[in-house]
């Protein structure tokens, strides 16, 4: 890809964010105004290598603060996992939703994460629907071993939690392969440890 459309693409992702909100809230995102319509053209052809790179300018952007830097990869990071698909399915209950329903989720936590981490994006991030599989993992409810998805410990379990965590509890989780492993196990340890 020629460098001057990697620059473009990157100078539009930092003045202006595709998304409102580090949450994936893409309502107020004007997806038919003329400027975004040819920079989503751009971003969906953009090769793995182009988004590393991007990735990497992002994070390493002195002028850009933590959440700013968060919202700028999400909207590369969401295009890498839907491109232009409006439906997806979650990564743990496996069930299909509307794209705005579902988010990039850092198997590893972002803020826990090294530069080359973070732009290891085949790796660590995964699409979750926001009917709880997306908090669950977050906050250490859930984790996934071995590709399955596991229930874990936690000092704030209800019984409506316990039936929620039933119905996922087992799951294959397809995004777990032998490089996104380590990020897994991260995760398991770390509210392992957390949850005591
Ligand atoms: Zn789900």
């Amino acid at each position: 890809m020629a460098k001057k459309i990697l620059e473009v693409t990157y100078e539009f992702l930092v003045k202006m964010s595709l998304f409102t909100s580090i949450n994936d809230d893409i309502e107020s995102y004007d997806e038919n105004s003329t400027v975004n319509k040819t920079m989503e053209r751009h971003i969906s052809t953009l090769k793995d290598k182009d988004i590393e790179s991007i990735l990497k300018k992002i994070e390493n952007n002195l002028d850009l603060n933590v959440e700013n830097k968060s919202r700028r990869e999400q909207g590369i990071l969401r295009r890498y996992l839907f491109r232009d698909k409006r439906i997806g399915k979650c990564g743990i209950c496996q069930k299909e939703f509307p794209i705005n329903f579902l988010v990039t989720a850092h198997i590893k936590k972002r803020s826990e994460c090294q530069l080359e981490e973070k732009i290891d994006f085949r790796n660590i991030v995964m699409p979750m629907c926001k009917f709880g599989c997306d908090d669950l993992f977050e906050k250490g409810y859930i984790s996934v071993v071995d590709g399955i998805v596991v229930s874990m410990k936690h000092k704030n379990r209800t019984p409506s939690i316990d039936e929620i965590i039933s119905n996922i509890e087992g799951k294959k989780c397809p995004y777990w392969n032998k490089t996104s492993k380590k990020y897994f196990e991260w995760h398991y340890k770390f509210h392992l440890s957390n949850n005591i």
